[in-house]
């Protein structure tokens, strides 16, 4: 595959963006290479500037759940642009799709939308902040919740203890507030509640991780996890930023029958506008502002382009009971497929999936945590990226990041994949 036009696009884009991109992981500096450049996309595939067909496994990072330029959600947009496109003022569509996520998901009563996953967890930890009058958040090592301050906050001893900034611009004094554990270690999260006795506002956790490829949660941790905030007077927060609507209606809570206190929204709930949420019962919802103390605001917040087509992509969902049962059992056919191929090659492996949510780890040992998702080999990795784009499919530039299947793939594109990586793990 040629990308003669791919590359000179990202030359110019050099120029006046930095690093080309406007999302670090978008310019492929762990696999190296030119990153494509978008075109257009329809159901699975995308169509590149040179032209290229590929499968996509990446969806814009989950949103696209149902296939890329999905109809009822490009009518949606289509047909409220021409009413206008943000007015600052309320609309009866913010109800609608308020209603609907709440009918959705389990354990909550009042939602607030905004326009980012980074929006949603940084308000999630402020209202919870607000909610406890503490302080202190527990966050695990390898777990994404966006780019807010607090988040940023890298792995390491001395960071375990105090939090140590992992990017230059966030101050010490946020970074002391966020204390990291180790996911999937119970003791670990334990042990901070007793070295820090009523200053731990609340956990945020992505219930199956998928920012350091797909990790799921150890039977009892969620549970563990529940029953630690509930003994210590600090709130859950669930980041299904990635597996809200994706793993089930009512996301990671349905699927481990654990209710969070606060949970967060972003992707899927926004049909790929930009459009993220952080819900809980009224109780917890109502100290934010007007009614409460707390704070969070957004000029675009609910804007009326985003929640139509949030609208038509919750409402497809709700309305088709099978959708999750074909991701599932597209998603595993895909898993079984892969495995085989990397057995006949004698490739050393991990894959780790959840539902529609999978990846491959390039090391024979239990994917549980980032140490473990660390030690992947990424000179693997990258092999298995670019032989797998020269081969029209396209997953995501880097070891850390899980794929997103779509109910748009059909099984003659799963086939077509799993013989791509037949071919590929030959040469890895
Ligand atoms: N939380 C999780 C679990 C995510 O995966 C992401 C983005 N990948 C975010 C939060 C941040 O969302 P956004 O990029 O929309 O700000």
């Amino acid at each position: 595959m040629l990308y003669e036009r791919s590359s000179r696009l990202f030359a110019e884009a050099e120029k006046v963006i930095p690093g080309g991109v406007n999302s670090p992981v978008r310019a492929f500096r762990a696999v190296g290479g030119t990153p494509v450049f978008v075109k257009e996309a329809k159901g699975a595939y995308l169509i590149d500037e040179d032209g290229n067909r590929l499968i996509d496994y990446i969806n814009s990072w989950g949103p696209m759940i149902l296939g890329h330029a999905y109809e009822p959600v490009v009518n949606a947009v289509t047909e409220r642009a021409r009413k206008g496109t943000s007015f600052g003022m309320p609309t009866a569509l913010e109800t609608e799709i308020a209603a609907l996520a709440v009918a959705m998901v389990p354990g909550i009563d009042k939602i607030r939308f905004v326009n980012s996953g980074t929006e949603a967890c940084m308000s999630a930890i402020r209202l919870a902040r607000g909610y406890t009058g503490r302080e202190k958040i527990i966050k695990f090592a390898g777990c994404y919740h966006g780019h807010s301050d607090s988040f940023l906050i890298q792995a390491g001893s001395g960071a375990v203890t105090f939090g140590s900034p992992n990017s230059p611009g966030v101050t010490q004094g946020t970074a002391k507030d966020t204390l990291l554990a180790k996911y999937n270690d119970l003791d670990n999260v334990k042990q901070l509640f007793e070295a820090n006795p009523n200053e731990i506002a609340a956990i945020i956790i992505e219930p199956v991780a998928g920012n350091m490829g797909c990790v799921p949660p150890a039977g009892g941790f969620l549970q563990g996890l529940r029953d630690l905030c509930d003994s210590n007077g600090a709130l859950l927060i669930f980041d299904e930023v990635m597996t809200g609507f994706r793993l089930a209606r009512g996301g990671a809570q349905e699927l481990y029958n654990i209710t969070a206190d606060i949970v967060a929204f972003g992707k899927v709930i926004g049909g790929g506008l930009p459009v993220g949420a952080f819900a809980a019962r009224a109780k917890i919802m109502d100290y934010l502002a007007p009614v409460g103390p707390v704070y969070q605001a957004g000029t675009l917040s609910g804007n009326p382009l985003a929640m139509a087509a949030g609208l038509e992509m919750l409402k497809a969902l709700n309305a088709d009971d099978a959708v999750y049962t074909r991701l599932e059992e597209k998603t595993a056919y895909l898993e079984t497929g892969i495995r085989a191929k990397l057995d006949a090659a004698g490739v050393v492996y991990t894959i780790n999936r959840v539902g529609s949510m999978i990846s491959v780890h390039f090391d024979a040992a239990p994917v549980t945590d980032f140490a473990t998702a660390a030690k992947g080999d990424n000179e693997t990795f990258r092999k298995f990226f670019h032989g797998l784009l020269r081969e029209g499919v396209y997953i995501a530039p880097s070891a850390y990041e899980t794929w997103f299947i779509t109910d748009a793939l059909t099984y003659e594109d799963l086939d077509f994949t799993i013989e791509a990586v037949g071919r590929v793990s030959a040469d890895l």
